[in-house]
C-alpha cells in the first residue's frame, strides 16, 4: 500500500518515501487513503512485539523484517517483554503507560523504532536530522540516533520552555554525531526557524555540498505514527476482554499524533467507544471537537504546567479531516486555516467527529487537584485526563509522561510549596509514594555541561554549518 497526500489522493509516496522525506508535494500530509481492517482479537494473546508486526502487515507496505528489526528497539524499554505497562487504578479505569522507554515519555515509543527504521533506509547515505522541541521530542530523537555512523542530529530547545530535566537530558546528550542548541525565544521561534531551514533552498545546497542529505522526524512524519496506533489497539483489547464492553481512551493532547493513533485503531477495528481528548488552557482542541471552529485569531500561547501540550497549530488535524471529510475538502479548510486563521466545520461534519470523539479541557489549578487527589505519582499532562474520567464506563487513560521529569509541578501541587533543590525533592517526593526513581533521571543532576551558550533563532543555520564543517 502506498501512502498519499492529504490535499491530493493523486500525489503518492511509499512508505519509505514518506519517512525519508516527509515533505509532500503541495504541503499535505502522507496519509492512509483507507485503513486495513485489523482482526486484532485473533491476536490478543500474542507478545506487545509480536502483536506490532501483524498490525503492521496488515497495511502491507512491506520490508516485514525491517519493522522486526524496529520493533527490537523496545528491547531498549525497562520490561524487555512490554514497553507499555497497564496499571489498574480504579474497578474498571487503567493507566495506559507508555513512558517506559530510555528517555521517560511516550516519545520513545515511536522514536526508538523509528530511528532503525530511518538508519536502514539510509544506508547508502548521510542524513541530517534537525528537530525543534517544547522538550520531550528533543530526548527522544537524540537517543534514538546516538552513536550512528551515517545520521547526524540537531536539536533546537527554548531556553526557559522546558523543564530542567528535559533539558539536562539532552544537553547530557550533546556529543559525537548530536548537537543541541539553546534558543533564547519560545518554541514557535524554534519551529520556525526549522520550518524556514527545511524549506530554504540555499540551505540545503550547503547541505549538500558536505554531502548530507536534510531530514525532519517531526511529529508528523507517518513512520512515527504508525507506532503509535499500535498500543491503542493492544490496551483496548485487553480491557474489552475483560469487561467485555467497549473502552474509551483519554489521551492528553497537543498535536494531535497521539490521539491521531488512537482514532486509526478504531477505524482498524479496535473495540474502542469513544476518544476522549484532553487539552490544558491552550484549549483549541477542545473548541474544535465541541464548536466545529478550528479559531487561531488573537489566540496566544500560555504557558502551562504541561507544557508539552502547550500548542495552537495542532498539526495531525489535518490527517483527521483528510480522513473523514476527504482530500478536496481538507485543502479547503487547511487553506482557510492558513489566510483567516480560522475555518468553521459544517454541522453534519461537526456530528461525524463527534461520533468518534469528546473534548475537554484543563487549568493548571484543576490539574494539580488532580495530582494531589491521586494515590499514585501522575505527571501533569497525565492529570488532564481525569476530569473526563467516566468511572462506570472500562477506560484507559493515557499516560505520556513520567513524573520525574517535572519535579518543581509535582512539588506545588502535592505540598502546595516551591522547589527549591530539584534531586532532594525528586527523592523525597519517591520515598513518600514509595516510588522508583531510574539512575538515569537521578545521575543528570551531576551533570555538569560545558558550555551552556544560548542563541539567536537567525545564528543557528551559520552555527549548523560550522558544526558539520568540524
Ligand atoms: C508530546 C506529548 C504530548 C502531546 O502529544 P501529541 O501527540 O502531540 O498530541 C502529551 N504529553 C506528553 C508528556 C508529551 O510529551
Amino acid at each position: 500500500m502506498n501512502l498519499v497526500e492529504s490535499t491530493n489522493v493523486n500525489n503518492t509516496a511509499s512508505f519509505k518515501q514518506a519517512l525519508i522525506n516527509p515533505n509532500a508535494l503541495e504541503g499535505g500530509l502522507y496519509s492512509p487513503l483507507t485503513l486495513p481492517f485489523f482482526e486484532g482479537e485473533k491476536y490478543a494473546d500474542l507478545s506487545y512485539k509480536d502483536f506490532a508486526l501483524k498490525l503492521i502487515e496488515s497495511f502491507g507496505f512491506g520490508e516485514e523484517e525491517l519493522f522486526k528489526k524496529a520493533l527490537k528497539s523496545y528491547d531498549n524499554f525497562y520490561d524487555k517483554n512490554s514497553p507499555i505497562a497497564l496499571q489498574k487504578i480504579g474497578e474498571k479505569t487503567y493507566l495506559n503507560e507508555l513512558w517506559h522507554g530510555p528517555t521517560r515519555a511516550f516519545k520513545d515509543m515511536a522514536l526508538q523504532p523509528f530511528g532503525v527504521l530511518l538508519k536502514e533506509f539510509s544506508k547508502d547515505k548521510n542524513i541530517l536530522i534537525i528537530c525543534a522541541t517544547s522538550g520531550d521530542t528533543g530526548p527522544a530523537t537524540l537517543k534514538s540516533f546516538e552513536n550512528m555512523k551515517n545520521i547526524k542530529v540537531v536539536c533546537m530547545y527554548p531556553k526557559y520552555g522546558t523543564s530542567r530535566v528535559q533539558e539536562l537530558q539532552m544537553r547530557a546528550l550533546d556529543k559525537g554525531n548530536l548537537k543541541v542548541f539553546a534558543i533564547d525565544e519560545d518554541f514557535d521561534a524554534a519551529q520556525n526557524t526549522l520550518k524556514q531551514m527545511l524549506a530554504s533552498k540555499e540551505f540545503q545546497e550547503e547541505i549538500k555540498t558536505l554531502n548530507y542529505e536534510l531530514c525532519a522526524a517531526n511529529s508528523v512524519n507517518f513512520g512515527r505514527i504508525l507506532f503509535q496506533i499500535i498500543y491503542h489497539y493492544y490496551a483496548s483489547l485487553k480491557l474489552y476482554k475483560e469487561f467485555q464492553e467497549e473502552v474509551e481512551i483519554i489521551i492528553p493532547s497537543g498535536n494531535f499524533g497521539n490521539a491521531l493513533g488512537a482514532f486509526y485503531a478504531k477505524n482498524m477495528g479496535a473495540k474502542i467507544s469513544k476518544i476522549k481528548i484532553a487539552s490544558n488552557a491552550n484549549n483549541i482542541l477542545s473548541e474544535f471537537f465541541n464548536q466545529g471552529v478550528y479559531d487561531l485569531r488573537g489566540k496566544i500561547l500560555k504557558k502551562t504546567i504541561s507544557p508539552a501540550m502547550d500548542i495552537l497549530i495542532s498539526s495531525n488535524i489535518e490527517r483527521l479531516l483528510f480522513a473523514k471529510f476527504k482530500d478536496l475538502r481538507t485543502k479547503e479548510l487547511m487553506n482557510l486555516l492558513k489566510n483567516q486563521k480560522y475555518f468553521k466545520l459544517e454541522k453534519e461534519e461537526l456530528q461525524s467527529l463527534q461520533e468518534d470523539f469528546e473534548a475537554d479541557f484543563c487549568e493548571d489549578e484543576e490539574c494539580m487537584q488532580f495530582i494531589k487527589q491521586s494515590k499514585i505519582l501522575i505527571d501533569p499532562h497525565t492529570a488532564t485526563c481525569f476530569k473526563m474520567l467516566n468511572k462506570q464506563k472500562p477506560t484507559l487513560i493515557t499516560s505520556t509522561a513520567e513524573w520525574t521529569k517535572f519535579t518543581p509541578s509535582m512539588v506545588k501541587a502535592l505540598y502546595g510549596r516551591d522547589c527549591k533543590d530539584e534531586k532532594e525533592d525528586l527523592k523525597f517526593i519517591a520515598k513518600e509514594f514509595n516510588a522508583e526513581v531510574k539512575e538515569e533521571i537521578l545521575t543528570l543532576f551531576d551533570f555538569t555541561s560545558k558550555e551552556e551558550k544560548v542563541f539567536k533563532a537567525n545564528m543557528i543555520k551559520e552555527e549548523i554549518l560550522t558544526w558539520m564543517r568540524k
